[in-house]
């Protein structure tokens, strides 16, 4: 892991890092290796975790450099986005070197297992619940909508181990190991014809004390810092470079990373819809253009709307990376952002293509990546916490508004009514 300061700007930091150190013959282990080592597979991670302690904003400028000279990304997925931003917050250094380090390298893959069938937006409402056994504790209950569960190393597990303390406070947080006979992951198929989360059935699985991440009964307070990572990181849009599946089960650590450049650049479709930002607003632009659309003047508005949309998300985005400016409700207004532009992209897209949407990617005038767009654009109103969730806690916790009425918050877990 990098120990040297370096004073030169994050972008010329790491572009001549990049011109020193990409090589396409690589192998996607040996890439991912080198990445974790020099701090920039994560670079707002603190350096005790294997990043530079750099701000998000500096990280994300950092980011883009890999996605424009065309390299590898570091691990995607939920390990680098939630486990290891929560880890390195809430963790002890032993339990920092224990899961980060495989993280930053792709070695081990995560997802997270909060939701349950009667346990969403109501989060602090979860029933699975863990026994304390000596060391261990000994998980069971139901998690569902489990994005990449089937493909997961470890999983970031919250469960109830105090059932007669008030529902906020008996709740606990572990990294919690996927692969044991009493773990049954259920993969499901989305109307997208894809398969990416799973329900995940536990009954009577284990996880060691030295998992618990946070001290016992601290689940709600670590649970928030990784829905706060959430929803910047959705909001904030993705860097858009070449990517490949971590963790032993994908295992494709063996790839050349000059292979999977070449067929990022080849797939216009498949796999993951587009990333919402200027590059779709482009290439959707462009497309309208070339079927002579523009001339259409709710076209032009709608165009013009979703542009002052991005624009004002970037603003916002930007506030929240000012501790002067920061009122605390960015993270929420980014997501609130995330999912209205989804939802003009979506819109705009088959006011575009019209009838043509019908044929898919068999029309030769359409882009085929439309129909993707369309049927996954439900989605981001809703992970990482829906709209209204997002609207109550801006009016609760940045606006002071009045709380829901409900029980009080001191009742305890096992006197509450439940949804069941
Ligand atoms: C693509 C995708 C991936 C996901 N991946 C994961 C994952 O990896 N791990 C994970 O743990 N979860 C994941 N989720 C689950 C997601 O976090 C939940 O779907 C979400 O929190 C909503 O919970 P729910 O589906 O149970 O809906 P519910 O909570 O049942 O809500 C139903 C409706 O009621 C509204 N509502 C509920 N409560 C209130 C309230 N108090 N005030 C106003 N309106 C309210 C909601 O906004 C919603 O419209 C994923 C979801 C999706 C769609």
């Amino acid at each position: 892991m990098a120990d040297t300061v370096d004073e030169r700007d994050p972008v010329e930091q790491i572009s001549d890092w990049i011109d020193d150190n990409w090589d396409p013959d690589l192998t996607l282990g040996e890439w991912w290796e080198r990445l974790a080592d020099s701090g920039y597979a994560h670079p707002s991670l603190p350096t005790n975790a294997g990043g530079k302690g750099w701000s998000h904003g500096d990280s994300v400028r950092a980011h883009r450099v890999l996605a424009e000279k065309n390299v590898v990304g570091p691990p995607p997925g939920l390990g680098t986005m939630l486990a290891a931003p929560t880890i390195a917050a809430h963790g002890s250094q032993e339990q920092i070197e224990r899961y980060i380090p495989d993280i930053l390298t792709g070695r081990r893959a995560w997802c997270q297992l909060f939701s349950e069938p009667v346990a969403g937006s109501d989060l602090a409402g979860l029933q699975t619940k863990a026994d304390a056994d000596g060391d261990e504790w000994i998980v069971s209950g139901q998690k569902v909508w489990t994005s990449q569960g089937h493909h997961a190393d470890l999983g970031l597990l919250v469960a109830r181990t105090d059932p007669d303390l008030p529902k906020h406070k008996g709740m606990s947080y572990f990294a919690f190991d996927m692969d044991q006979p009493e773990v049954d992951v259920r993969p499901l198929k989305e109307m997208t014809g894809r398969t990416f989360f799973s329900e995940v059935f536990m009954d009577g699985a284990r996880v060691h004390n030295k998992a618990m991440i946070g001290a016992r009964g601290d689940g709600w307070r670590v649970a928030n810092t990784t829905l706060m990572v959430e929803r910047a990181t959705i909001g904030a849009g993705s860097a858009g470079f070449p990517i490949a599946a971590p963790g032993t089960k994908a295992n494709q650590f063996g790839r050349r990373v000059g292979d999977i450049v070449e067929g990022a650049s080849k797939r216009k479709v498949g796999g993951h819809a587009p990333g919402v930002g200027m590059k779709l607003y482009k290439r959707w632009t462009e497309l309208a253009q070339s079927l002579s659309r523009t001339d259409d003047p709710l076209l032009r508005q709608e165009i013009m709307e979703l542009y002052s949309m991005l624009q004002v998300n970037r603003w916002n985005l930007q506030r929240a990376r000012d501790k002067n400016q920061r009122t605390g409700g960015e993270p929420n207004i980014a997501k609130l952002f995330d999912g209205e532009i989804h939802r003009r992209f979506r819109d705009l897209s088959l006011r575009i293509v019209q009838a043509d949407g019908m044929l898919g990617g068999a029309s030769s005038s359409t882009d085929p990546a439309i129909a993707e767009f369309v049927l996954h654009a439900q989605a981001p109103a809703i992970y990482g916490g829906t709209d209204q969730i997002q609207r109550n806690i801006l009016g609760e916790r940045v606006l002071g508004l009045p709380r829901e009425p409900g029980p009080a918050r001191d009742t305890p877990f096992s006197e509450l009514p439940k949804n069941v």
